[in-house]
Protein backbone atom coordinates (compact mmCIF):
# COMPACT_ATOMS: atom_id res chain seq x y z
CA UNK A 1 0.00 0.00 0.00
CA UNK A 2 1.64 3.32 -1.06
CA UNK A 3 1.83 6.16 1.68
CA UNK A 4 1.73 9.49 0.49
CA UNK A 5 2.54 12.67 1.99
CA UNK A 6 0.03 15.59 0.58
CA UNK A 7 0.98 19.54 0.02
CA UNK A 8 -1.88 21.84 -0.91
CA UNK A 9 -4.52 19.63 0.01
CA UNK A 10 -7.78 21.60 0.47
CA UNK A 11 -7.25 22.93 -3.63
CA UNK A 12 -8.23 21.11 -6.92
CA UNK A 13 -5.11 19.01 -6.96
CA UNK A 14 -5.49 18.20 -3.41
CA UNK A 15 -8.52 17.01 -3.32
CA UNK A 16 -8.82 15.03 -6.56
CA UNK A 17 -5.33 13.59 -4.91
CA UNK A 18 -8.06 12.14 -1.92
CA UNK A 19 -10.00 10.98 -4.22
CA UNK A 20 -7.99 8.82 -5.82
CA UNK A 21 -6.59 8.19 -2.16
CA UNK A 22 -9.83 6.93 -1.38
CA UNK A 23 -10.78 4.61 -4.43
CA UNK A 24 -7.20 2.81 -4.23
CA UNK A 25 -6.95 2.70 -0.27
CA UNK A 26 -3.76 4.27 -0.44
CA UNK A 27 -2.57 6.05 3.41
CA UNK A 28 -2.12 9.60 3.52
CA UNK A 29 0.72 10.43 6.20
CA UNK A 30 0.37 14.22 6.36
CA UNK A 31 -2.17 16.96 4.67
CA UNK A 32 -0.82 20.54 4.32
CA UNK A 33 -2.30 23.50 2.87
CA UNK A 34 -2.61 27.43 3.81
CA UNK A 35 -5.64 28.26 5.97
CA UNK A 36 -8.77 26.02 5.10
CA UNK A 37 -9.95 25.05 8.72
CA UNK A 38 -12.97 23.45 7.42
CA UNK A 39 -11.60 21.82 4.62
CA UNK A 40 -8.63 20.45 6.36
CA UNK A 41 -10.58 18.92 9.23
CA UNK A 42 -12.65 16.93 7.23
CA UNK A 43 -9.84 15.28 5.75
CA UNK A 44 -8.30 14.70 8.44
CA UNK A 45 -11.00 12.95 9.99
CA UNK A 46 -11.48 10.70 6.90
CA UNK A 47 -8.05 9.84 6.27
CA UNK A 48 -6.30 10.29 9.94
CA UNK A 49 -2.50 11.21 8.85
CA UNK A 50 0.11 11.18 11.18
CA UNK A 51 0.61 14.88 10.94
CA UNK A 52 -0.77 18.27 9.24
CA UNK A 53 0.23 21.82 8.62
CA UNK A 54 -1.42 24.80 7.73
CA UNK A 55 0.49 28.10 6.71
CA UNK A 56 -1.51 30.86 8.38
CA UNK A 57 -0.37 30.31 12.24
CA UNK A 58 -4.56 31.46 13.29
CA UNK A 59 -5.83 28.99 11.51
CA UNK A 60 -2.78 26.30 12.79
CA UNK A 61 -4.10 27.05 16.21
CA UNK A 62 -7.70 26.38 15.40
CA UNK A 63 -7.21 23.40 13.66
CA UNK A 64 -5.42 22.09 16.48
CA UNK A 65 -8.27 22.78 18.73
CA UNK A 66 -10.52 21.07 16.71
CA UNK A 67 -8.19 17.73 15.91
CA UNK A 68 -7.51 17.74 19.87
CA UNK A 69 -9.45 14.63 20.21
CA UNK A 70 -7.53 12.72 17.18
CA UNK A 71 -3.04 12.15 17.41
CA UNK A 72 -2.42 14.13 14.92
CA UNK A 73 0.15 16.28 15.97
CA UNK A 74 -0.41 19.60 13.80
CA UNK A 75 2.18 22.04 12.71
CA UNK A 76 2.12 26.04 11.42
CA UNK A 77 4.23 28.02 8.87
CA UNK A 78 6.27 27.17 5.70
CA UNK A 79 8.29 25.40 8.06
CA UNK A 80 5.16 22.98 9.05
CA UNK A 81 4.28 22.56 5.39
CA UNK A 82 8.31 21.30 4.87
CA UNK A 83 7.69 19.23 7.73
CA UNK A 84 4.53 17.17 6.28
CA UNK A 85 6.77 16.85 2.96
CA UNK A 86 9.91 15.87 4.08
CA UNK A 87 9.69 14.28 7.62
CA UNK A 88 6.23 12.70 7.55
CA UNK A 89 6.11 8.58 6.65
CA UNK A 90 4.83 8.71 3.22
CA UNK A 91 7.29 7.74 0.50
CA UNK A 92 6.33 9.99 -2.07
CA UNK A 93 5.18 13.48 -1.41
CA UNK A 94 2.38 14.85 -3.65
CA UNK A 95 3.03 18.60 -4.12
CA UNK A 96 -0.27 20.41 -5.42
CA UNK A 97 0.49 23.87 -3.43
CA UNK A 98 -0.26 26.79 -6.24
CA UNK A 99 2.98 28.85 -6.75
CA UNK A 100 6.36 29.22 -6.10
CA UNK A 101 6.17 28.83 -2.32
CA UNK A 102 5.84 25.37 -2.93
CA UNK A 103 9.65 25.24 -3.66
CA UNK A 104 11.01 25.40 -0.56
CA UNK A 105 8.90 22.28 0.75
CA UNK A 106 9.98 20.27 -2.75
CA UNK A 107 13.36 20.79 -2.11
CA UNK A 108 13.46 19.92 1.14
CA UNK A 109 10.94 16.82 0.17
CA UNK A 110 13.93 15.72 -2.71
CA UNK A 111 16.85 16.15 0.13
CA UNK A 112 14.55 13.82 2.30
CA UNK A 113 14.71 10.95 -0.39
CA UNK A 114 11.04 11.23 -1.02
CA UNK A 115 9.38 10.11 -4.69
CA UNK A 116 8.34 13.29 -6.03
CA UNK A 117 4.84 13.79 -7.88
CA UNK A 118 4.71 17.41 -8.77
CA UNK A 119 1.40 19.35 -9.43
CA UNK A 120 3.44 22.69 -8.53
CA UNK A 121 4.77 23.60 -11.91
CA UNK A 122 6.02 26.97 -10.16
CA UNK A 123 8.67 24.81 -8.49
CA UNK A 124 10.58 24.09 -11.43
CA UNK A 125 10.31 27.11 -13.19
CA UNK A 126 11.15 29.19 -10.37
CA UNK A 127 14.05 26.61 -9.50
CA UNK A 128 14.26 24.49 -11.73
CA UNK A 129 18.25 23.81 -11.48
CA UNK A 130 17.62 23.55 -7.92
CA UNK A 131 15.50 21.02 -7.83
CA UNK A 132 16.98 18.84 -10.74
CA UNK A 133 20.34 19.10 -9.29
CA UNK A 134 18.95 17.69 -5.97
CA UNK A 135 17.04 15.21 -7.20
CA UNK A 136 19.92 13.77 -9.40
CA UNK A 137 21.77 14.22 -6.02
CA UNK A 138 19.39 11.51 -3.94
CA UNK A 139 18.55 9.78 -6.86
CA UNK A 140 14.90 10.25 -6.46
CA UNK A 141 12.69 10.31 -9.69
CA UNK A 142 10.44 13.62 -10.41
CA UNK A 143 7.14 12.17 -11.63
CA UNK A 144 4.73 14.73 -13.26
CA UNK A 145 1.57 15.30 -12.41
CA UNK A 146 0.53 17.79 -14.91
CA UNK A 147 -1.30 16.37 -17.39
CA UNK A 148 0.63 17.38 -20.34
CA UNK A 149 3.47 16.20 -18.93
CA UNK A 150 2.40 13.08 -17.54
CA UNK A 151 0.96 12.36 -21.53
CA UNK A 152 5.20 13.03 -22.36
CA UNK A 153 5.86 11.23 -19.74
CA UNK A 154 3.56 8.06 -20.43
CA UNK A 155 4.53 8.75 -24.63
CA UNK A 156 8.27 8.39 -23.63
CA UNK A 157 8.13 5.12 -22.19
CA UNK A 158 7.46 3.41 -24.96
CA UNK A 159 11.02 4.64 -26.85
CA UNK A 160 12.80 2.07 -28.92
CA UNK A 161 16.44 1.08 -28.24
CA UNK A 162 18.53 4.22 -30.06
CA UNK A 163 15.39 6.37 -30.33
CA UNK A 164 16.20 10.25 -30.54
CA UNK A 165 13.14 12.74 -29.33
CA UNK A 166 13.07 15.35 -32.26
CA UNK A 167 10.23 17.47 -30.83
CA UNK A 168 7.53 17.47 -27.94
CA UNK A 169 3.99 19.23 -28.83
CA UNK A 170 2.00 20.71 -25.51
CA UNK A 171 -1.47 21.24 -26.20
CA UNK A 172 -3.38 23.71 -25.26
CA UNK A 173 -7.01 24.33 -24.69
CA UNK A 174 -6.57 27.73 -25.59
CA UNK A 175 -8.26 28.93 -22.58
CA UNK A 176 -11.83 30.93 -22.68
CA UNK A 177 -10.44 33.79 -25.03
CA UNK A 178 -9.18 31.81 -28.15
CA UNK A 179 -9.75 33.20 -30.54
CA UNK A 180 -10.29 36.81 -29.30
CA UNK A 181 -8.75 40.22 -30.78
CA UNK A 182 -6.53 42.77 -28.78
CA UNK A 183 -9.75 45.27 -29.30
CA UNK A 184 -12.00 42.36 -27.62
CA UNK A 185 -9.09 41.16 -24.98
CA UNK A 186 -9.03 44.94 -23.75
CA UNK A 187 -12.81 44.84 -22.04
CA UNK A 188 -12.46 41.32 -20.55
CA UNK A 189 -13.62 40.80 -17.08
CA UNK A 190 -12.29 38.52 -14.01
CA UNK A 191 -15.71 36.56 -14.01
CA UNK A 192 -14.70 35.82 -18.33
CA UNK A 193 -11.31 34.57 -17.37
CA UNK A 194 -12.60 32.09 -14.71
CA UNK A 195 -14.82 30.22 -17.32
CA UNK A 196 -12.11 27.68 -18.78
CA UNK A 197 -14.03 25.89 -21.64
CA UNK A 198 -12.33 22.03 -20.80
CA UNK A 199 -11.00 22.12 -16.57
CA UNK A 200 -12.41 22.88 -13.48
CA UNK A 201 -9.25 24.02 -11.77
CA UNK A 202 -7.92 26.65 -8.89
CA UNK A 203 -7.92 30.44 -9.70
CA UNK A 204 -4.58 31.18 -10.12
CA UNK A 205 -4.23 28.59 -13.00
CA UNK A 206 -7.45 29.51 -14.49
CA UNK A 207 -5.96 32.92 -15.06
CA UNK A 208 -2.95 31.54 -16.10
CA UNK A 209 -4.27 29.46 -18.67
CA UNK A 210 -6.88 32.86 -20.23
CA UNK A 211 -3.63 34.46 -20.89
CA UNK A 212 -1.49 31.38 -21.86
CA UNK A 213 0.85 31.99 -19.35
CA UNK A 214 -0.15 28.36 -18.10
CA UNK A 215 1.60 26.97 -21.50
CA UNK A 216 4.62 29.03 -21.00
CA UNK A 217 4.97 27.56 -17.54
CA UNK A 218 4.66 24.19 -19.21
CA UNK A 219 7.21 24.80 -21.29
CA UNK A 220 10.02 25.94 -19.02
CA UNK A 221 8.07 22.51 -16.97
CA UNK A 222 8.91 20.04 -19.98
CA UNK A 223 12.92 21.60 -20.44
CA UNK A 224 13.71 20.51 -16.94
CA UNK A 225 11.27 17.59 -16.46
CA UNK A 226 12.79 15.97 -19.78
CA UNK A 227 16.46 17.81 -20.26
CA UNK A 228 15.60 19.31 -23.79
CA UNK A 229 15.91 22.77 -25.41
CA UNK A 230 13.43 25.38 -24.90
CA UNK A 231 13.68 24.97 -29.40
CA UNK A 232 12.09 21.58 -29.23
CA UNK A 233 8.97 22.29 -27.73
CA UNK A 234 6.27 23.52 -29.95
CA UNK A 235 2.79 24.53 -28.50
CA UNK A 236 -0.65 23.93 -30.69
CA UNK A 237 -3.95 24.42 -29.98
CA UNK A 238 -6.45 22.02 -29.43
CA UNK A 239 -9.87 22.75 -28.02
CA UNK A 240 -11.29 19.52 -27.24
CA UNK A 241 -8.29 18.84 -24.59
CA UNK A 242 -8.42 15.21 -25.35
CA UNK A 243 -4.54 14.94 -26.96
CA UNK A 244 -2.97 15.64 -23.79
CA UNK A 245 0.25 16.01 -25.49
CA UNK A 246 2.83 14.68 -28.16
CA UNK A 247 6.04 13.59 -28.77
CA UNK A 248 7.98 13.12 -32.76
CA UNK A 249 10.90 10.75 -32.89
CA UNK A 250 13.41 11.67 -35.66
CA UNK A 251 12.16 9.51 -38.45
CA UNK A 252 8.95 12.11 -37.87
CA UNK A 253 7.03 9.04 -35.75
CA UNK A 254 4.72 11.43 -33.52
CA UNK A 255 2.80 9.63 -30.45
CA UNK A 256 0.23 10.76 -28.43
CA UNK A 257 -1.87 10.10 -25.28
CA UNK A 258 -5.39 10.77 -24.71
CA UNK A 259 -8.36 10.69 -22.47
CA UNK A 260 -10.94 12.27 -20.85
CA UNK A 261 -9.94 15.95 -19.18
CA UNK A 262 -9.77 14.84 -15.79
CA UNK A 263 -6.61 15.33 -13.80
CA UNK A 264 -7.23 11.73 -11.56
CA UNK A 265 -5.56 9.59 -14.31
CA UNK A 266 -2.34 11.78 -14.16
CA UNK A 267 -2.37 12.09 -10.06
CA UNK A 268 -2.87 8.24 -10.20
CA UNK A 269 -0.34 7.28 -12.34
CA UNK A 270 2.57 9.60 -10.34
CA UNK A 271 1.42 7.66 -7.56
CA UNK A 272 1.55 4.48 -9.23
CA UNK A 273 4.26 4.13 -11.57
CA UNK A 274 5.65 2.15 -13.09
CA UNK A 275 2.60 0.10 -12.73
CA UNK A 276 -0.77 1.18 -13.66
CA UNK A 277 -4.53 0.42 -12.55
CA UNK A 278 -8.34 1.29 -13.06
CA UNK A 279 -8.84 4.89 -12.49
CA UNK A 280 -12.08 6.97 -12.18
CA UNK A 281 -11.18 8.65 -15.83
CA UNK A 282 -14.79 7.95 -17.82
CA UNK A 283 -13.50 5.44 -20.74
CA UNK A 284 -12.42 7.52 -24.33
CA UNK A 285 -15.08 6.79 -27.13
CA UNK A 286 -13.95 8.60 -29.99
CA UNK A 287 -17.38 8.87 -31.36
CA UNK A 288 -18.63 10.85 -29.21
CA UNK A 289 -15.90 12.99 -29.30
CA UNK A 290 -16.14 13.07 -33.15
CA UNK A 291 -13.66 15.86 -33.81
CA UNK A 292 -10.39 16.94 -32.92
CA UNK A 293 -9.17 20.29 -33.95
CA UNK A 294 -5.64 21.66 -33.97
CA UNK A 295 -4.70 25.00 -34.66
CA UNK A 296 -1.52 27.50 -34.10
CA UNK A 297 -1.36 29.74 -31.27
CA UNK A 298 -1.93 33.30 -31.04
CA UNK A 299 1.51 34.53 -29.64
CA UNK A 300 1.04 38.30 -30.80
CA UNK A 301 -2.41 38.85 -28.62
CA UNK A 302 -0.75 36.12 -26.19
CA UNK A 303 2.70 37.47 -25.80
CA UNK A 304 2.94 35.11 -22.15
CA UNK A 305 4.01 32.11 -23.68
CA UNK A 306 7.08 33.88 -25.73
CA UNK A 307 7.50 35.81 -22.36
CA UNK A 308 8.87 32.43 -21.01
CA UNK A 309 10.72 30.89 -23.86
CA UNK A 310 12.56 33.46 -23.94
CA UNK A 311 13.02 33.52 -20.13
CA UNK A 312 14.57 29.84 -20.53
CA UNK A 313 16.11 30.60 -23.39
CA UNK A 314 18.08 33.06 -20.97
CA UNK A 315 18.25 31.09 -18.11
CA UNK A 316 19.47 31.77 -14.33
CA UNK A 317 17.31 33.72 -12.48
CA UNK A 318 15.12 34.63 -15.63
CA UNK A 319 12.04 32.31 -15.83
CA UNK A 320 12.30 32.82 -11.61
CA UNK A 321 11.82 36.61 -12.47
CA UNK A 322 8.93 36.14 -14.84
CA UNK A 323 6.81 33.10 -12.45
CA UNK A 324 7.33 35.72 -10.02
CA UNK A 325 6.08 38.70 -11.94
CA UNK A 326 2.86 36.45 -13.27
CA UNK A 327 2.20 35.33 -9.54
CA UNK A 328 1.83 38.87 -8.19
CA UNK A 329 -0.02 40.33 -11.72
CA UNK A 330 -2.30 37.39 -11.56
CA UNK A 331 -2.99 38.20 -8.50
CA UNK A 332 -3.83 42.00 -8.91
CA UNK A 333 -5.36 41.15 -11.61
CA UNK A 334 -8.01 38.42 -9.43
CA UNK A 335 -8.32 41.33 -7.06
CA UNK A 336 -9.91 43.67 -9.51
CA UNK A 337 -6.38 46.36 -9.37
CA UNK A 338 -4.84 45.73 -13.14
CA UNK A 339 -6.53 44.88 -16.60
CA UNK A 340 -6.39 41.62 -18.76
CA UNK A 341 -3.32 43.09 -21.06
CA UNK A 342 -1.88 45.03 -18.18
CA UNK A 343 -0.54 41.29 -17.05
CA UNK A 344 1.98 40.25 -19.97
CA UNK A 345 2.99 44.07 -20.03
CA UNK A 346 3.87 44.08 -16.31
CA UNK A 347 5.74 40.66 -16.06
CA UNK A 348 7.69 42.29 -18.88
CA UNK A 349 8.76 45.32 -17.59
CA UNK A 350 9.27 44.29 -14.07
CA UNK A 351 11.83 41.33 -15.56
CA UNK A 352 13.67 43.62 -16.96
CA UNK A 353 15.10 44.58 -13.48
CA UNK A 354 15.88 40.98 -12.38
CA UNK A 355 19.23 40.19 -11.62
CA UNK A 356 21.85 38.48 -14.08
CA UNK A 357 22.97 34.97 -12.48
CA UNK A 358 23.54 32.07 -14.13
CA UNK A 359 24.60 30.07 -10.93
CA UNK A 360 21.80 30.83 -7.92
CA UNK A 361 20.41 29.89 -4.71
CA UNK A 362 17.44 29.29 -3.02
CA UNK A 363 18.25 32.76 -1.44
CA UNK A 364 18.22 34.82 -4.92
CA UNK A 365 14.91 33.07 -6.08
CA UNK A 366 13.26 34.00 -2.26
CA UNK A 367 15.00 37.83 -3.43
CA UNK A 368 13.81 37.48 -6.86
CA UNK A 369 10.24 36.97 -5.83
CA UNK A 370 10.35 39.99 -3.29
CA UNK A 371 11.67 42.49 -6.18
CA UNK A 372 9.16 40.93 -9.03
CA UNK A 373 6.61 41.82 -7.34
CA UNK A 374 7.45 45.16 -5.66
CA UNK A 375 8.23 45.76 -9.35
CA UNK A 376 4.75 44.93 -10.34
CA UNK A 377 2.97 46.75 -8.09
CA UNK A 378 4.76 49.86 -8.69
CA UNK A 379 4.15 49.28 -11.86
CA UNK A 380 0.41 48.94 -10.92
CA UNK A 381 0.64 52.15 -8.90
CA UNK A 382 -0.16 50.30 -5.62
P1 LIG B 1 -5.73 25.57 -5.72
O1 LIG B 1 -5.66 27.04 -5.55
O2 LIG B 1 -7.04 24.93 -5.94
O3 LIG B 1 -5.05 24.86 -4.46
C1 LIG B 1 -3.81 25.26 -3.96
C2 LIG B 1 -3.48 24.56 -2.67
O4 LIG B 1 -2.22 25.08 -2.18
C3 LIG B 1 -4.50 24.78 -1.55
O5 LIG B 1 -4.58 23.62 -0.77
C4 LIG B 1 -3.88 25.91 -0.73
O6 LIG B 1 -4.28 25.91 0.63
C5 LIG B 1 -2.41 25.55 -0.84
N1 LIG B 1 -1.48 26.67 -0.64
C6 LIG B 1 -1.55 27.91 -1.16
N2 LIG B 1 -0.50 28.65 -0.77
C7 LIG B 1 0.25 27.83 0.00
C8 LIG B 1 1.45 27.99 0.71
N3 LIG B 1 2.11 29.17 0.73
N4 LIG B 1 1.96 26.94 1.38
C9 LIG B 1 1.28 25.75 1.40
N5 LIG B 1 0.13 25.54 0.76
C10 LIG B 1 -0.38 26.57 0.08
O7 LIG B 1 -4.72 25.22 -6.92
P2 LIG B 1 -4.75 23.95 -7.89
O8 LIG B 1 -5.57 24.27 -9.07
O9 LIG B 1 -5.00 22.72 -7.10
O10 LIG B 1 -3.23 23.95 -8.41
C11 LIG B 1 -2.17 23.53 -7.59
C12 LIG B 1 -0.90 23.42 -8.44
O11 LIG B 1 -1.11 22.39 -9.42
C13 LIG B 1 -0.57 24.68 -9.23
O12 LIG B 1 0.82 24.81 -9.34
C14 LIG B 1 -1.15 24.42 -10.61
O13 LIG B 1 -0.49 25.12 -11.63
C15 LIG B 1 -0.93 22.92 -10.72
N6 LIG B 1 -1.86 22.24 -11.65
C16 LIG B 1 -3.20 22.26 -11.40
C17 LIG B 1 -4.08 21.62 -12.25
C18 LIG B 1 -5.56 21.61 -11.97
O14 LIG B 1 -6.29 20.94 -12.72
N7 LIG B 1 -6.04 22.25 -10.95
C19 LIG B 1 -3.58 20.96 -13.39
C20 LIG B 1 -2.21 20.94 -13.61
C21 LIG B 1 -1.35 21.58 -12.73
MG1 LIG C 1 -1.34 21.41 -17.75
Amino acid sequence: MKKINLLGSTGSIGVQTLDVARARGYKIESLAAFSNVDIIEKQIREFKPAYAALVDEKAAADLKVRVADLPVKVYSGLEGVSFCGAEAEGEITLNSVVGMAGLKPTLDAVNAGKIIALANKETLVAGGKLVTDAAKKNNVPLLPVDSEHSAIFQCLLGAPRNSALKRIILTASGGPFFGKTRAELEKVTLADALKHPSWSMGQKITIDSATMFNKGLELIEAVWLFDVSPDMIDIVVHRESIVHSLIEYDDNSVIAQLGHPDMRLPIQFAITYPDRFPSPEKQLDLWEVGNLSFYKPDYENFPCMDICRNAIKKGGLIPAAVNCANEEANLLFRQGKISFLQIPEFISKAAEYAPDKPDYTLQDVLDTDILMREKVRELASI
